[in-house]
């Protein structure tokens, strides 16, 4: 079935120069690209996306993660919209595990990844972890007119497009 997942390249992934390493990954499969941008990312942004795990012992330095704050304030990370069959195993799969260090070593997390020292996983990519998940993040990082194919319902506002 056609599933839509948002990859994000995350600021330690775009610190290190991982962006053209993971597009290379997404491009070996069938997968089709439908939408990027660099976003910065703001506080609310970050806490929106991950707002399932704000009751998690990490959160606060996931947070600061996302934002950069680990990574030498770099707050821009590259967000990609694929589309395609079983989209969201073929994404976890090139991902690999949450912790790089139990990821699969041919996995973006698991040969580019670390834990480090204090406890924090630069883990390189979020890839949406099911199809809901994936909806809902698309429509957070993305305005309908960024994504070249229309894979959500949008409505009409003003002249507007805005998701349903
Ligand atoms: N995370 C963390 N410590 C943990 C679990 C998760 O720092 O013990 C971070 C990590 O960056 C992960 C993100 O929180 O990618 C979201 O967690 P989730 O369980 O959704 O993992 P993912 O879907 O990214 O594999
Ligand atoms: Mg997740």
């Amino acid at each position: 079935m056609t599933e839509h997942i948002l990859v994000i390249i995350k600021p330690d992934g775009m610190l290190k120069g991982h962006a053209g390493h993971v597009l290379a990954r997404f491009e070996e499969t069938d997968l089709v690209l439908v939408g990027g941008r660099v976003v910065k990312v703001t506080r609310t942004l970050a806490e929106t996306h991950y707002a399932h795990l704000k009751d998690k012992p990490f959160f606060a330095e996931l947070i600061r993660f996302l934002m950069g704050e680990f990574h030498d304030n770099h707050d821009m990370v590259l967000a990609l919209v694929f589309s395609g069959d079983d989209a969201v195993k073929q994404g976890r799969a090139i991902a690999g595990a949450t912790n790089p260090e139990l990821a699969e070593p041919h996995s973006i997390r698991g040969s580019l990844g670390r834990v480090t020292t204090k406890g924090v996983f630069e883990n390189v990519i979020h890839v949406s972890s099911d199809p809901v998940e994936g909806e809902r993040e698309i429509k957070l990082w993305f305005a309908p007119d960024e994504v070249a194919r229309e894979i959500f319902p949008v409505k009409n506002i003003n002249g507007r497009k805005e998701w349903l």
